[in-house]
């Protein structure tokens, strides 16, 4: 027993004197760059400029490429393409790329029985043009995109890696996931290349490497929510954990006095009314950034329980359905 207590102490002293011998001559380097429509930043700790910008240039490639491969705004793009063979009875062989962020989609589709659904494009889109026009979309539209709308739809051979879209005019839609996947790839691209102490961010969803020397984690604000008697911003440090937020805070469509929310629940076709802010942590990007948008679907019941279920991942809600402002929290979000 005092053996092995001593070792453990040991050890601790060698990492500790190791992490000073690198923490010395490390130097930090921010770059933000325009990836994906968004600023994608990057904070690193590096032994010189020279190193520090070719790594983030590497990572900030690496975004750009997957954005060759997920955007739905791209016509050109992997995703697209896969879109326009919808209802034509072919399977799609996929890249390595648009797999695993399918994969992930619709495993979290089960889960949540659709209230996460990158099918959701072609509700997305009609949303889209409402914001434009400042304009409902009636109810027929609504009721013909809805039924273009489904991951049942959608059908992954996993043995090929192929795609089939069952139905005619399926659009799909990754806004969800696509930019917590490629903020994960970019910290991988920089661990790769012998940067383990880094901080990349796509407009809010965040992931942190290793911390900074001598820091806890990186420091990380939680934004409040644009609400008088909303709580202050949170300050919590993160050390390979990830971190995003979803919620109609920053981008909303208000007609007639009602503000809808560019998530749109597949169920009913409409966008979210509930004025909500979800911030989930989690061990990557691609599970943070999509389930805070399936929280933001399934509403506080049913999304803190998938919460609970997941390992890992913590939560805190905001949300406004009425006159009264709810503050919601899951079990793990304190630990963060
Ligand atoms: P942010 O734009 O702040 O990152 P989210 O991560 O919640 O917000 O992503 C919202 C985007 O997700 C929408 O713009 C749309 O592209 C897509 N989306 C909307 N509703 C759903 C849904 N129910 N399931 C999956 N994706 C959705
Ligand atoms: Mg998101």
């Amino acid at each position: 027993m005092n053996i092995s207590l001593r070792k453990t102490a040991l050890l601790l002293v060698a990492l500790a004197s190791a992490w000073e011998a690198r923490g010395e001559n490390l130097t930090r380097f921010a770059f933000e760059k325009a990836e994906m429509g968004l600023p994608f930043h990057i904070t690193l700790y590096a032994a010189d400029e020279t190193v520090a910008r070719q790594s983030a240039d590497a990572a900030f490639e690496r975004i750009a490429q997957l954005n060759g491969v997920l955007s739905d705004y791209d016509s050109g793009s992997e995703l697209s393409r896969l879109s326009l063979s919808s209802g034509q009875g072919k399977a799609v062989p996929v890249s390595p790329d648009l797999w695993r962020v399918l994969e992930c989609s619709q495993a979290l589709a089960e889960k949540t029985d659709g209230a996460f659904d990158v099918t959701v494009g072609p509700l997305v889109n009609t949303w889209r043009r409402a914001r434009r026009k400042q304009e409902l979309p009636g109810a027929e539209l609504l009721a013909e995109m809805r039924s273009r709308v489904g991951f049942k739809n959608m059908r992954l051979d996993a043995a090929l890696h192929t795609v089939e879209l069952l139905k005619p005019e399926m659009r799909l839609d990754l806004g969800a996931i696509a930019k917590g996947y490629a903020v994960d790839e970019a910290l991988s691209v920089l661990r790769r290349r012998g940067i383990p102490i880094a901080l990349v961010g796509g407009s809010g969803d965040m992931a942190a490497g290793d911390p900074p020397p001598d820091q806890p984690g990186w420091r990380i604000e939680v934004a409040a929510l644009d609400l008088p008697g909303a709580p202050a911003a949170q300050i919590l440090f993160l050390k390979n954990r990830a971190i995003a937020t979803s919620g109609d805070v920053f981008q909303r469509l208000e007609i007639g006095g009602v503000r809808y929310s560019h998530i749109v629940d597949p169920h009913t076709g409409l966008g979210l009314t509930d004025h909500s802010l979800v911030t989930i942590v989690a061990s990557n990007c691609i599970t943070a950034d999509s389930l805070a948008t399936a929280v933001s679907v399934l509403g506080p019941d049913r999304g803190l329980k998938l919460i609970e279920e997941t390992p890992d991942a913590a939560a805190h809600l905001v949300r406004k359905p009425a006159e009264k402002i709810e503050f919601l929290e899951s079990s793990r979000w304190k630990r963060e």
